[in-house]
């Protein structure tokens, strides 16, 4: 998207002329240091219900769509170079114009045709040097798009045609039911379709004209799993007799989302990952792989390829065989468990009365998210602990050190309810799922998640169970350093699930639930160990949602389900917080009110707390602690900054309910920002406080 941005012309107006080069990509990316003050970066949110961030265009009033395309260009031809069939892919007008904000964000749609005409400019100059196909991602048309951006679509696409060059329209991460004759019908010469869902395939070939090819996304971008070859051929087969040499492969999306290559993960990692569970994976090579292997078996009939679709289905059977693979009883215990809604004992107003007299917290609590920084000290000692250098003693010691460290801050600071600060954790996913049971966890499994920034998402393979407690001793320790109320902290069932790879043969409803009894042994442990309150952390809670506003309610039923399971065992007296952030939350208020925790810590500085209108309309009944600052930042916020934030709060939330945090995590920050920060903080609660008091 940012690339976009600059082809057509639009860096924001603040950059001033920014040239279509690599240093323009990191000033949008970054923001620009100018003097001494900062050029904001463009905003960066989610790739639709992905786990990959793009970078927001904005744009300005009066500032005309130019094609700047040498750079563009420049990249085409060293594709062609090497390949003279390469097919350049374009990100399509109306998903750019649709996914902009900034100024003219509320008239974007009426500058379609102007975009469209310097898309028509680029188009002829791929047509120059000699490219035959492009392909163009309108990838929005897997959402609920407003009738007029839908009627939109046809006279932006016809000024796209262009002699010399045939356009492949693509749609993905959804099915097309509902759009298919709008979408067969646009002045293309193929179409690529999202054909691991739904989409009723047989009704887009009834409707497809008889010039158009049809690219047919059966195997998953998204999936690292090995492909039911024989499923596959058994639907593709039909559809080949009818197209012919109009019927193209290709998997259903880019293959940014998947790690490189699984042939590392079998040759380096046997010790980790089970050899069943190795032979079973596919990434981005090996879905060329089989991709070739369907065409083969297409072109050929499918005994030139029954070897492979032997391998894979042994492979397959001897992945489910695997100890672990699946766990009837339990499987069965839990779906009785989970007939009714999970809920607390008793409603939120008497769990507060219980809460209050347990933790005896001042009006205006402050707390923090978490983590606090992961130093190189700790990184190190991790490290050392991983590869055997470090005894597990010595390990413990280290971490133990470090959590009298945060504890003592934490004292010294003025916190009220404390944390142990997440030192012993790498991520707070795979840290869970390495003490699960049902997960492994790759050596080389790397997908971009932002700019240089990657993730190695743990894999679901088996049905997850918690052999023994994850937390409750480091929890107990810290709890033992004071005798201020200590807050223990859990990664949530659905973040959990999204930010893995989970497996294919059972439901993501179904495994969020066995993750969610793993954790709700944990917290019955740490009310037991006598730790008064527990965090479940679920800042994927919202990314989870589907595309299509209809699919809403179903996946927002399971993920509080998930959730209140995990949480309902926690006794009165035993507070529960969960936390959320960079995410749109309006829309789902209810859900997240639902969940019924006793406090929720949110994102909110981000948006200059307006987010809080929405808990405010929606009269949230139970405590919230909206982030009174931005974590993301080095700027460490005054006193007055942060109290003011705690005014506009108090407008909106009543005293009694109100929380002060920061907005997130501060595992990334250094010690001595955040004590300067978090001092601030606490100055401004002690304010507000006797502020709150002087007023009846
Ligand atoms: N408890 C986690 C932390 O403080 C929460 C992180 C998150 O919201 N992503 O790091
Ligand atoms: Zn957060």
């Amino acid at each position: 998207m940012a690339d976009h941005a600059l082809l057509f012309g639009q860096a924001p107006a603040r950059f001033g002329d920014l040239p279509n080069d690599d240093a323009s990509l990191f000033a949008l990316a970054r923001g620009r240091e100018e003097g001494d003050h900062k050029l904001a970066p463009l905003a960066m949110t989610k790739w639709f219900n992905t786990n990959y961030h793009f970078l927001v265009p904005e744009l300005d009033a009066g500032r005309p769509f130019c094609l700047d395309a040498s750079r563009y260009l420049a990249e085409v031809q060293e594709a062609l170079a090497s390949e003279p069939r390469a097919k350049p892919v374009l990100i399509g007008p109306m998903t750019f114009l649709w996914l902009s904000r900034g100024a003219m964000a509320e008239e974007r749609l009426s500058r379609a045709e102007e975009l469209a005409a310097a898309y028509a400019a680029l188009l002829a100059e791929l047509a120059r040097l000699g490219v035959a196909w492009v392909q163009i991602d309108e990838p929005i048309l897997g959402l609920d798009l407003p009738d007029e951006w839908l009627a939109a679509f046809e006279p932006t696409y016809h000024r796209l045609k262009t002699p010399g060059i045939r356009l492949l329209l693509a749609t993905y991460f959804g099915e097309l039911n509902g759009q298919i004759s709008l979408v067969t019908g646009l002045p293309v010469d193929g179409l690529h379709v999202d054909a691991t869902g739904a989409t009723d395939l047989l009704n887009v070939i009834d409707r497809l004209p008889a010039f158009k090819v049809l690219s047919v996304g059966m195997l998953d971008g998204r999936s690292i799993w090995r492909a039911d070859l024989e499923a596959m051929l058994d639907v593709l087969e039909p559809i080949h007799a009818r197209l012919g040499d109009r019927l193209w492969l290709a998997p259903s999306c880019s293959l940014l989302h998947l790690p490189l290559d699984a042939c590392e993960e079998r040759i380096h990692e046997e010790k980790r990952l089970p050899a069943a569970l190795a032979e079973n994976l596919s990434f981005a090579r090996q879905k060329l792989d089989e991709l070739a292997l369907l065409a083969q078996g297409l072109a050929q009939g499918r005994a030139a390829i029954a070897d492979e679709i032997q391998a894979a289905r042994g492979a397959r059977e001897r992945l489910d065989a695997l100890r672990g693979r699946r766990d009837p009883a339990r499987r069965e215990a839990l779906r009785e468990s989970l007939q009714s809604q999970p809920s607390r004992a008793s409603a939120y107003p008497l769990r507060a009365e219980r809460q209050r007299e347990r933790l005896d917290l001042p009006l205006l609590p402050t707390t923090t998210i978490g983590s606090f920084p992961q130093t190189d000290n700790i990184r190190a000692a991790r490290r050392a602990f991983k590869r055997g250098e470090l005894g597990t003693e010595v390990y413990e010691q280290r971490m133990q050190g470090q959590i009298r460290e945060v504890i003592r801050a934490q004292e010294s600071l003025g916190i009220d309810l404390l944390v142990h600060g997440e030192a012993e954790r790498n991520d707070m996913v795979e840290y869970f799922g390495e003490q699960l049971d049902g997960y492994g966890f790759t050596a080389q499994g790397w997908v971009q998640s932002y700019g240089s920034r990657c993730i190695k998402p743990p894999i679901i393979w088996g049905d997850v169970a918690r052999p023994r407690p994850m937390t409750v001793r480091w929890s107990e320790y810290a709890q033992s350093l004071t005798v201020r109320p200590m807050k223990g902290m859990l990664t949530g069932p659905v973040t959990l699930l999204f930010w893995s790879f989970v497996r294919d043969d059972l439901s993501r409803e179904q495994v969020a639930y066995q993750i969610a009894e793993a954790l709700r042994d944990e917290v019955r442990d740490l009310a037991e160990a006598g730790i008064p309150a527990v965090q479940v952390d679920e800042p994927a809670f919202r990314e989870g949602l589907p595309l299509r506003r209809r699919d809403w309610p179903s996946y927002l039923d399971w993920a509080v389900r998930a959730f209140r399971h995990a949480t309902a065992v926690a006794p009165d007296h035993c507070q529960i917080h969960t936390h959320m952030c960079y995410s749109e939350f309006n829309d789902i208020i209810d859900s997240i009110a639902a969940l019924d925790a006793d406090v929720i810590t949110i994102e909110t500085t981000r948006s200059n707390m307006q987010l809080l209108d929405a808990f405010a309309d929606f009269d949230y009944p139970n405590e919230i602690g909206p982030g009174v600052y931005d974590i993301h930042s080095p700027l460490v916020p005054s006193v007055e900054e942060i109290e003011a934030r705690i005014r506009l709060a108090l407008e909106k939330v009543p005293a009694e309910r109100l929380w002060i945090n920061p907005d997130c995590g501060l595992k990334t920050r250094g010690w001595p920002e955040v004590r300067a920060a978090l001092e601030a903080m606490a100055e401004a609660a002690r304010r507000q406080r006797a502020e709150s008091r002087a007023q009846p």
